[in-house]
């Protein structure tokens, strides 16, 4: 297999590929070749990646049945790559009160989710006890829910707000029933990247310490970078490396999950010269390269389907990701940056998405625990989707004795 997969790539791509699938630790060398793979390189690579892909983690493809509740989007810290931030004055910025989050929530449960993923700008009239205030109400009516809320960028506003130790703001957040940390807000852990695309975020140390400590106080959390913009394949590489390694220290991450640059309604790509956003072979090099150069430290490659739309995503389920991500059910964070590709996908949809590319899917917890599986599509539940009567098209005979 390794021979038949080799033939025709250049010898340096083929000796990464080799080592990787003997589970040698590739270099961030290693990765900034293959982050650069082109031709029957760039084939090669994606099919290392689906073979590691599959012995890593075999043909389940994991998803969450979530909400994204973002309680506030006025923010002060303008990165510059943010679609999503408003000033506090603006028409369109809001700060919702805790009975509107509580409603999201009810709404999210009546449809299936088992986590809510909370997550707002940093609003500069707010303080630590915000934050505890929306974990204690959303846990009183929902204890069972798990709570996965608030960037390395939230908790160091509020642990410094607090006047804490950064390890007892954690717990107090933990003791109000925070479960596991987003590990956003990375975006590049290169400091010469983050002067232009973040320049009032925490600095690279500042995150990883965050991280770090979460991890010691038993918060899990994932891992991610933001890629597509002004970065190179080098500081790709050393940002993978950094997670890593931070992975052997403390096996925290949950998974990784690499996000896409869009860029079409912000200050980043409109008057500062990025990138238009990541190729489609740049996004499935990603992945690929992730699978490799992370196994088998962080085994959870997950894609996401608000960046790539659906198809990309399935194709990145060919190239080494073994997990879609969750419904999200009301995204709003990537559409505000120009994201073309919806707010919600239901579980059904995700499930027909995996089945077409014949894996078998199975419903997680934020942790990765299996809560269900869909072995068999003849067993699958009825939709709890609220029911949205579809538009149709073409002649109008035809339409009005379609209509139920
Ligand atoms: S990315 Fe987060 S911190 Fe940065 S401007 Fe947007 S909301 Fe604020």
């Amino acid at each position: 297999m390794l021979e038949r997969l080799l033939a025709g790539v250049s010898p340096e791509i083929g000796r990464i590929l080799e080592a990787a699938l003997e589970k040698r630790e590739l270099d961030e060398r290693d990765a900034s070749v293959l982050l650069s793979a082109e031709g029957a390189d760039f084939f090669a690579l994606l099919r290392a990646a689906d073979l590691a892909r599959s012995e890593d983690n075999g043909d389940d493809v994991s998803f969450v049945v979530t909400r994204n509740i973002n309680f506030t989007n006025v923010c002060y810290v303008g990165c510059t790559f943010c679609g999503f931030s408003r000033h506090r004055d603006e028409v369109d910025a809001y700060d919702h009160p805790l009975e509107v989050l509580l409603e999201k929530a009810r709404d999210a449960v009546a449809r299936g989710a088992t986590e809510f993923c909370i997550q707002g700008g940093i609003h500069p009239g707010k303080d630590h006890t915000h934050y505890r205030e929306i974990l204690l109400a959303l846990k009183r009516e929902f204890p069972a829910i798990h709570l996965h809320a608030f960037s390395p960028e939230e908790i160091d506003f509020g642990q410094r707000k607090s006047g804490m130790d950064l390890r007892d703001y954690l717990r107090w957040l933990v003791d109000a029933g925070l479960g596991t940390i987003p590990g956003t807000a990375a975006e590049i852990l290169d400091d010469s990247v983050r002067a232009i695309v973040s320049p009032r975020k925490l600095d690279s140390a500042r995150w990883i310490e965050i991280v770090k400590t979460a991890h010691s106080v038993g918060l899990r959390s994932t891992s991610t970078l933001m890629y597509g913009h002004i970065e190179s394949v080098e500081q790709i590489a050393a940002h993978l490396d950094v997670l890593r390694e931070i992975q052997k220290e403390t096996g925290g991450f949950t998974e990784f999950v690499p996000l896409g640059f869009i860029h079409e309604r912000n200050i980043l790509f409109n008057h500062m010269h990025a990138r238009p956003g990541a190729s489609m072979p740049e996004d499935l090099r990603m992945i690929a390269v992730a699978r490799l150069f992370l196994r088998p430290w962080i085994s959870n490659i997950q894609m996401s389907w608000v960046k790539m739309g659906p198809k990309l995503a399935q194709m990145a389920l060919l190239a080494g990701a073994n997990d879609f991500g969750g419904t999200l059910m009301e995204e709003s964070i990537s559409r505000e940056s120009g994201s073309h590709f919806g707010e919600n996908l239901p579980q059904e949809e995700i499930r027909r998405l995996i089945r077409a590319v014949g894996r078998t899917p199975v419903e997680r917890s934020t942790t990765y625990q299996t809560l269900r599986r869909f072995d068999d599509p003849a067993e699958d539940p009825p939709s709890l989707e609220p029911a949205q009567p579809r538009e149709l098209s073409g002649p109008a005979r035809w339409r009005l004795t379609s209509q139920p």
